[in-house]
């Protein structure tokens, strides 16, 4: 036992030393053209599998790395994806060195785990160094329309893998304009947070807690500055809070699989416009947290003991449709930045710094959602990109039922409470019963794929289809929305 643990240490010191040697002088990007080569090298080696999960708008492979532990007995599935933001490279960078340091030393990969890597899953894009992919979409915001042939390709792989734990890699700018203007820079050097869809299994979300307290406490010692993942404006003034709990970004997106789901976001210091300075400081950064999340045995113990319980938790009889973050306590905080002049850390108290995830409203679950047949189609390709099962009603049929109206899209970005748009605000009608047509699609909400069809179809969500134009446009002008409640 003894022995296990000096050698234990010994990985793990030796590797922090690795990491920083290994990128010290490399502060190179590894483009799409050299990422082929490096996975085409890694699948010559028997533990390496690379495969194509499917091909970006211009048609560049979206690589796919398959690490198998020496033993082969893995029991617990991790998935890490990086660059859905083309300008954000640290965290397939951080890969593909994860990738090359298990291949050198594959004790790295503890015992028991599966790894799979997507390092690139917006080419397109990083290959212009932009945000957004070859056609101008945001692809952290179509995980709900799945629109897009990259986020296709990477639910396929989500329900291909089903991970016990997946992470998808961000980075953001500890040099906003906002934060400048004050003359500060943010402290924070990596963040991460934990899925937060409220429709999401309370028992997970909790491990989810658990484990970003564990690895941030980890990186704190590690002298790495760490904090949960918090967005918003700049303090005293401006409003910070938690990621958003929204189904349309990767985050929500993967948990609602039914496993564990987290972002990360690396802190990005460009000075004088240098955007990749920091890049191994960044990188580095990343591998150690990574490993850090690799390392946590607790997370594999707790989580797979919940998924394997013998009582499966029931469907949620309530689909909260209205929340917020709030202050539900007195406790104040304050967020350490660094002055840009000393580089001093200050202590800026956050008064407005929201904590608590808040449900304000919610509607009973339908037994199914309908949908009208002149809106058959965009739907029936909608479920079958979610693989959510659905039937063709052939026969009229009279049940009880609730339409839905659109009242309003809030479209802009609100500078105020510095909230995004795209807030859909709908009422709910009477149950009425009505002769549903021939040719309606029929979505049962039943225990194997309620949870998803309610996080994609439900007609009151807050933040639900409404926002994004392909649905808007199906709107009535009685402002019917498409999709209709089935009550009995
Ligand atoms: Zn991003």
């Amino acid at each position: 036992m003894f022995k296990l643990c000096i050698l234990t240490l010994f990985i793990a010191h030796s590797l922090g030393a690795q990491i920083s040697e290994a990128l010290e002088h490399n502060t190179q990007l590894t483009n799409y053209a050299e990422l082929t080569r490096i996975v085409k090298d890694l699948d010559s080696d028997s533990r390496f599998t690379v495969t194509e999960a499917g091909k970006s708008g211009e048609g560049r492979s979206l690589w796919l790395i398959r690490i198998s532990d020496p033993m082969r007995t893995a029991k617990w599935r991790v998935f890490f994806y990086a660059q859905q933001h083309g300008n954000e490279p640290a965290g397939k960078e951080a890969l593909i060195y994860l990738a090359k340091a298990i291949q050198e030393n594959p004790k790295l990969l503890g015992r028991g785990i599966e790894l799979w890597l997507m390092p690139m899953v917006n080419p397109d894009g990083a290959e212009r160094d932009q945000r957004r992919n070859a056609v101008d979409a945001d692809l952290n915001r179509d995980h709900m329309i799945l629109e897009q042939p990259e986020t296709q390709a990477l639910h396929k792989t989500f329900r291909a893998i089903l991970p016990h734990l997946a992470i998808d890699c961000h980075e953001f700018a500890r040099d906003s304009d906002d934060y400048m203007e004050k003359g500060w820079i943010e402290w924070t050097e990596i963040m991460m947070d934990f899925a937060n869809y409220p429709l999401l299994d309370d028992a997970l979300v909790i491990e989810g807690a658990g484990l970003v307290n564990r690895v941030g406490k980890a990186m704190l010692k590690q002298g790495v500055h760490f904090q949960r993942y918090f967005v918003g404006g700049v303090p005293p003034d401006g409003e910070q809070r938690y990621s958003a709990p929204d189904m349309d970004g990767g985050l929500n997106g993967a948990a609602i699989y039914g496993g564990l789901s987290f972002i990360i976001e690396g802190g990005v210091y460009r000075k004088d416009n240098e955007d990749n300075h920091d890049l191994p400081k960044r990188v580095n950064n990343y591998t150690r947290l990574l490993l850090e999340v690799l390392k946590d045995k607790k997370i594999r113990r707790q989580t797979l003991a919940l998924l394997n319980r013998q009582t499966k938790p029931e469907l949620p009889i309530w689909i909260p449709n209205n929340y917020f973050w709030a202050k539900s306590s007195e406790a104040t905080l304050n967020i350490p930045v660094i002055d840009s002049q000393t580089q001093n850390v200050m202590q800026i108290p956050a008064p407005n710094f929201m904590p608590d995830l808040v449900i304000k409203k919610s509607v009973s679950r339908p037994q199914a959602y309908l949908i009208q047949p002149e809106h058959a189609a965009v739907f029936s390709e909608l479920l079958q990109q979610h693989a959510i099962p659905f039937d063709v009603i052939q026969q009229p049929a009279t049940y009880q039922i609730q339409y839905c109206l659109l009242d309003t899209v809030e479209m802009e970005f609100d500078d105020l409470y510095h909230r995004y748009g795209g807030r859909v605000i709908s009422s709910m009608q009477a149950v009425e019963s009505h002769r549903v047509e021939a040719g309606s699609l029929f979505v049962p909400v039943d225990m194997k794929n309620g949870l998803r069809a309610m996080a994609i179809l439900e007609p009151t969500q807050m933040f639900g289809l409404y926002q994004y134009p392909t649905y808007f446009k199906l709107v009535a002008s009685d402002r019917r929305l498409p999709v209709v409640r089935l009550i009995k």
